[in-house]
């Protein structure tokens, strides 16, 4: 049964956000509702904000609040009010956060703690799926035959932010706008943090143990 949750994930860039968000889904009925996600499917389908958006995303800078709010506003207003939620990679600043405030409370603040030297092998070595959306990685999860899924058989792809150059940006993107979410939900008591340096099965394990959903 659901519970109606409001839950957000916090965390550095390859901190475990989404696949921690994808396994939860699995076991209950929760809506995950990642920001990337919606902003590379825009892309993907070429839809009318795309290029505005890429230009952003290949920087590895935010797009700006008023394109993302509205958005994301949006998505909430669409899903029933008895549903939980998870937000992944929203919010991403203080000000973003400010506006979610206006609507959503939140009950959760969960923050994937990692050190920049896993972040930065975990994206490099990134690896996803296009059709189940699973996720490998090169160093630690390596797919069996190299570059194929091993569930459907897809040529895995990496995601195009996923480099060197644009991976240096988004981390100093996190410390810079993203970090002060910490604080900001300690003030508010809803903060948990969790060792996500570990393997993700075994947050998931963390996180059940903390949360009823
Ligand atoms: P992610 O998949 O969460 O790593 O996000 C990929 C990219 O999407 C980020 O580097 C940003 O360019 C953009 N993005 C995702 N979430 C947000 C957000 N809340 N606000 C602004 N930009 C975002």
């Amino acid at each position: 049964m659901s519970k109606n949750l409001k839950i957000i994930f916090l965390g550095a860039p390859g901190s475990g956000k989404g696949t921690v968000a994808e396994k939860l889904i699995k076991d209950y009925d929760i809506v995950h509702l990642s920001t990337g996600a919606i902003f590379r499917e825009e892309l993907t389908n070429n839809g009318p904000l795309s290029e505005k958006i890429n230009s952003y995303l290949e920087k590895g800078e935010l797009v700006p609040d008023d394109i993302t709010n509205e958005l994301v506003k949006n998505k909430i207003n669409n899903i029933h009010d008895n549903r939980s939620i998870i937000l992944d990679g929203y919010p991403r600043n203080v000000d973003q956060a400010k506006f979610l405030d206006t609507f959503f409370k939140v009950d959760y603040a969960i923050y994937l703690k990692i050190s920049d030297e896993v972040v930065i092998k975990r994206i490099s070595g990134r690896m996803t799926c296009p059709t189940c959306n699973k996720i490998y990685n090169e160093h630690f999860k390596a797919p069996k035959e190299p570059g194929i899924c091993d569930i459907d058989k897809s040529l895995l792809v990496k995601r195009s932010d996923d480099n060197p150059e644009t991976i240096k940006n988004r981390l100093k993107t996190y410390y810079d706008s993203t970090f002060p979410l910490i604080d900001f939900y300690k003030n508010k008591n809803c903060l948990v943090e969790m060792d996500s340096g570990i393997e993700s099965d075994e947050v998931i394990k963390n996180i059940k143990e903390l949360i009823s959903f």
